[in-house]
């Protein structure tokens, strides 16, 4: 019997909120079916690819490299983790709070035409 599991073990498979466009290209382009689209819409409105079947990766990043925005990143050793998790604490979450502030005056109606 053929072993084919990965050499590589991949601790995630991580999305970004702000860069992702939900165009699929990683989908189409992973060999071993990792991906589905998420069923919730995060707060672009768009449904990230999620890697629902991690444990069939094989670290050959074909989706990172297809991946147009730069949105995705294979994740395998603890210091990229981390790094990964500073960048979304630092920017994205900062970045989403004041889109999340501006949605809610936007919301609110378009105040410089009322009375
Ligand atoms: S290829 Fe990149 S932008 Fe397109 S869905 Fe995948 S992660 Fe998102
Ligand atoms: S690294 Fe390769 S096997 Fe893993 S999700 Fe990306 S394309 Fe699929």
């Amino acid at each position: 019997m053929i072993d084919i599991a990965s050499p590589v073990k991949v601790r995630q498979i991580a999305v970004s909120d702000k860069l992702c466009k939900g165009c699929y290209l990683c989908i189409w382009a992973c060999p071993w079916d990792v991906f589905e689209i998420s069923k919730e819409r995060n707060w672009r409105g768009v449904k990230k690819p999620v890697a629902v079947r991690i444990e069939q990766c094989r670290a050959c990043r074909l989706c990172e490299w297809y991946c147009p925005d730069f949105a995705l990143q294979v994740i395998v050793s603890e210091e990229e983790e981390k790094r990964i998790k500073e960048v979304e604490e630092k920017y994205e979450k900062p970045w989403f709070d004041r889109l999340k502030k501006r949605d809610k005056i936007i919301s609110k109606g378009v105040w410089w035409l009322e009375d």
